[in-house]
């Protein structure tokens, strides 16, 4: 079995959805478990349409809702004009979805209140509605296929909004249901994001969350590969929209794609790798409108060479610096430092230390007003705005040719104000002023990567 996980903007409109439709035809034989995100922007506009209502305008939301509908319908329209009796099954399938979207989002607008159960009965509909279209669209073209309800198949604890899935619960759900609605089918189709806690209430699994669905699930059946169809070629060396000459890599670790989501890299999810680690099943990143290309391979460590594959960056950040004499020969000051940043439940991304300092990097959105005014009772904290947290990530990184020296040449006449390199050897990570950005990327991209091919 294979996962094919569809995004957004591969099921944006009717001919995208075709596109989509005919890459799957062409895998029948590898049995494919097909994964499909909502149309794209259709979330964007249903966390909007969930702000709204709790802020009770009503026009607004019934004029948001009254677009999706259309949008929805128009694109069923377009790829079952053909098909009659289908057509019409998936139009009633859509208004009913559309309808109660409607009963829930006015009842919110009645109360003015949003809950946590509501929101995620909301958002989710996106996946409901493009998975409806999409299997009705593939039946018509004569991929028999079943469509199988998400919430049956991924489980979650903790958060209603960014739920944590319970692996073992996943593991065991999912081969039986995937079984059974491959009896007699050529296909199955199932939702991205959308999950259910174990009691059966909803919930999701935050934003870009249908990479993680296809993981989850090629974890479960111990699928072959799992393909995540997007919009570009592949992984790049950096983000081409801010720096110039980037390429496409033909494959990386699953450490280093991890470190890349994590560290700005916007390709998956950063947490789409962890169930492909544990089954070591291959995650590949493709383009649905380019699908000759071969992508990206995101695999084993062995396969991998050693060297810099990425730059990446999270433009803005905070730098934390917490200076304390009684750090100087003390035990459990750093204890003391990092239960506040948990006590408010602050996450921290970098950290390096000295004898009397502790420098730290966390979001920039992130509130850490509590955090400073609480640490500044036992020591003394500056807080930095305005700055960006570039990474450079490779397996070996460090020990790799003059990676360092180039690096550090790139660097002159900046101001740095903290690095840190993991003992992973995977990343080094340094912080700069956010002005420098875009000038230090390029110049970091091209010492590290023109000359090193
Ligand atoms: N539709 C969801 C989102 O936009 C999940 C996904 O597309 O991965 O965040
Ligand atoms: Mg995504």
């Amino acid at each position: 079995m294979i996962l094919m996980k569809f995004g957004g903007t591969s099921v944006a409109n009717s001919e995208a959805i075709q596109r989509a439709i005919s890459i799957i035809g062409s895998k029948l034989d590898e049995r494919p478990i097909v994964v499909v995100s909502a149309m794209s922007k259709v979330t964007d506009m249903l966390y909007r349409i969930a702000d709204m209502a709790a802020a009770q305008d009503e026009a607004q939301t019934s004029l948001l809702l009254e677009q999706l509908r259309e949008r929805h319908i128009t694109v069923a329209s377009e790829l079952l004009a053909n098909s009659g009796h289908m057509l019409n099954e998936a139009i009633s399938e859509i208004n009913n979805i559309c309808d109660y979207l409607e009963k829930v989002v006015t009842s919110v607008c009645a109360l003015g209140e949003l809950s946590a159960r509501s929101k995620a009965i909301i958002i989710s509909r996106g996946e409901n509605l493009s998975s409806t279209i999409i299997y009705h669209a593939m039946n018509a073209s004569g991929i028999d296929t079943e469509l199988i309800d998400a919430r049956q198949m991924i489980i979650t604890s903790g958060d209603t909004l960014i739920g944590d899935p319970i692996f073992d619960e996943i593991n065991n759900r999912v081969p039986g249901i995937i079984e059974k609605g491959y009896k007699g089918m050529k296909a199955v189709i199932t939702q991205g994001f959308i999950s259910s806690t174990i009691d059966g209430e909803p919930s999701v699994l935050g934003r870009g969350g249908s990479d993680y669905t296809a993981s989850l699930i090629g974890m479960a059946v111990d699928a072959k590969r799992i393909e995540i169809w997007t919009d570009v070629d592949g992984v790049r060396t950096a983000d081409p929209r801010r720096v110039e000459g980037t390429k496409c890599l033909d494959k990386i670790s699953f450490e280093e794609a991890a470190e890349m989501a994590h560290f700005g890299a916007k390709v998956l999810h950063p947490l789409t790798i962890e169930p492909a680690i544990n089954k070591n099943i291959p995650i590949l990143v493709l383009n649905s409108t380019n699908p000759q290309h071969p992508g990206t391979s995101i695999m084993g460590n062995d396969a991998i060479a050693d060297g810099v594959k990425a730059v990446s960056w999270k433009e803005d950040i905070l730098l934390i610096n917490i200076f304390s004499p009684k750090m100087i020969n003390a035990t459990g000051f750093v204890q003391k430092v990092f239960k506040v940043f948990r006590d408010y439940n602050v996450s921290v991304d970098l950290i390096s230390t000295s004898e009397a300092n502790i420098s730290v990097t966390v979001a920039g959105q992130q509130n850490v007003d509590q955090v400073v005014e609480h640490l500044s009772q036992f020591a003394e904290v500056h807080v930095f705005t305005d700055k960006s947290q570039v990474s450079i990530i490779g397996k070996n990184v460090i020990n790799y040719g003059d990676v360092l020296q180039r690096l550090m040449n790139a660097l002159k006449g900046n101001n740095l104000y903290m690095i840190s390199q993991g003992a992973s050897n995977i990343n080094i990570s340094f912080v700069v002023d956010r002005i420098d950005l875009t000038a230090i990327v390029n110049t970091i991209h091209s010492n590290l990567f023109a000359q090193q091919s």
